[in-house]
């Protein structure tokens, strides 16, 4: 079986061969360190770091790079309102940043340079254009990049030249000799942050840190270069045009996009309104009904984020766990087994679910392997807890050493597949916990009141006070917390 995934250069599904057999190289954009992450930022980072995972779980050593701009426009604009230099501003958006993916559970990057921290680099790459005729300067000291000098330009878009000449609006630069030229190094204004450079003091362009930093940490040529599809004009048609124009290399063998988020249908806005950060959403739901939200859709395709959908994503993780923990309860009950049956001894009841569960990590790669489709393989993951639910609900296990030995061997392929989505790594009480007090926070119960509620119930129950007892079911339903009654305690959820 081979891993295969669509090359947006190519415009088909392809299959992967490394650069150098058994590792690779993924550069993706990150982001400008000037506000908080929203939910565009969390799709194209959980979709990243579950094809980062995956690659990893096939035995691939990955290097994986991911940048931060913390020079531009919008942080300099950032700075002069908060009255403070851009480092302030990058590091704070930095952390922040680093936080909400920590708390999404997304891994750190192998390497997570920074733009200003690699200024000689660009001045090289920046020479070396000069030195290939692609680059010029205009008089006040901007650098251009010119896009009629590299033959290749528009060729991961799909446009060509002259179409986008009669599509661009006159350019109020009048300096740049053709529309689509992009800017290398600008010249700084008075009071912004200034490099030294052989064209007068002045500040980079968007497009050459990418260009320099996967050259510096992944060489001329890497293996997969990556970020959310709206990069793919201007942003990476221009990092190819200047890396391809300098070395005249291949620079990405592969590129992958990730679809855009809407929100309720619409196209993510902040004037809109519909602009979900990351921590608010935190607030909302548990960071894996994120990460399945995400994980459902294929990550090529748009998807609709919505109340509605993180609730039914809240419902497929309760399904989830729910097994996990009837799971457990059964472990617990029959105790530790002192040695594993053998397979082959196993009842045949028994030996069917075993084996089922045993083809999960196959049926889970062969979805995965064909273009990361996420959706299938949550499909198989969910199957796999259909079987379990039916082994552990009909009492339809053997009890005793042949329950613990199907139950510890589907916990732990359980586990181990759902790692690599990032997914199940919860113990189940925790996550009913958490999810229990983050609903009752929404619905602005107290959590306290309920807990003395559901003792009093317990007590009228002891001294056979049925109608109080019911009483308090009713008023508890009422405010949708659910009771559910076993022979030591009663827990509680919210449904
Ligand atoms: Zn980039």
């Amino acid at each position: 079986m081979a891993l295969k995934f669509y090359n947006t250069m190519t415009r088909r599904k392809e299959e992967f061969q490394p650069l150098v057999p058994g590792k690779v190289g993924i550069y993706a954009c990150g982001i400008t360190a000037y506000d908080l992450c929203h939910i565009g930022h969390a799709r194209s980072a959980i979709v990243f770091d579950v094809i980062v995972r995956y690659m990893r779980y096939r035995g691939l050593n990955v290097t994986f790079v991911k940048n931060f701009t913390d020079v531009d426009d919008k942080i300099i604009e950032r700075a002069r309102v908060e009255k403070c230099d851009i480092y302030a501003v990058s590091e704070k958006y930095i952390q922040t940043h680093d936080r909400d993916m920590d708390a999404l559970g997304v891994e750190r990057p192998t390497i997570a340079p920074r733009a200003t921290e690699n200024i000689d680099g660009m001045l090289r790459l920046i020479t070396a254009l000069f030195e290939r005729g692609l680059a010029y300067a205009v008089p006040g000291g901007d650098v251009y990049f010119a896009v009629e000098k590299f033959p290749g330009y528009g060729k991961l878009s799909g446009r060509n030249l002259e179409d986008m000449q009669a599509g661009a609006r006159i350019d109020v630069n009048e300096k740049k000799r053709h529309p689509m030229d992009f800017a290398l190094w600008k010249a700084s204004k008075e009071g912004e942050p200034a490099w030294d450079s052989p064209w007068g003091k002045g500040r980079p362009g968007w497009h050459i840190e990418c260009s320099v930093m996967s050259q510096r940490y992944l060489g001329d040529t890497f293996d997969i270069h990556g970020g959310g599809e709206d990069l793919i004009f201007p942003h990476h048609e221009n990092e190819i045009a200047q890396s391809e124009g300098a070395t005249g290399k291949t620079f990405a063998r592969y590129w992958i996009h990730n679809g855009f988020v809407r929100v309720n249908s619409e196209k993510m806005s902040k004037s809109l309104g519909n602009f979900a950060t990351i921590q608010d959403m935190l607030q909302a739901c548990h960071p894996e009904v994120l990460r399945l939200f995400v994980l459902q859709s294929h990550y090529r395709s748009p998807v609709d984020f919505s109340e509605e959908s993180l609730r039914e994503a809240r419902l497929g993780m309760d399904r989830l766990y729910s097994t996990l923990q009837i799971l457990e309860e059964t472990l617990h009950k029959y105790g530790r087994a002192e040695t594993a049956p053998r397979e082959e001894a196993l009842p045949e009841r028994d030996l069917r679910v075993l084996e089922n569960i045993q083809t999960l990590p196959e049926r889970f790669v062969e979805a995965m392997d064909d273009d990361f489709n996420t959706a299938r393989a949550l499909g198989h993951l969910f199957d796999a807890v259909r079987v379990l639910n039916g082994y552990l609900a009909r009492e339809q296990h053997t009890p005793g050493a042949v329950a613990v030995h199907v139950l510890t061997t589907s916990r732990e392929i359980l586990r181990r597949t759902g790692a690599v989505l990032g997914l199940l790594q919860e113990d189940p009480e925790r996550y009913f916990d958490a999810d229990r007090d983050r609903e009752a926070r929404k619905l602005e119960l107290d959590v306290v009141e309920i807990e003395n509620l559901v003792a009093e119930r317990r007590r009228a129950r002891d001294r056979q006070e049925w109608q109080r007892a019911d009483e308090i079911r009713k008023l508890l339903l009422d405010k949708k917390i659910v009771l559910k009654d076993s022979p030591d305690r009663t827990t509680w959820k919210i449904a």
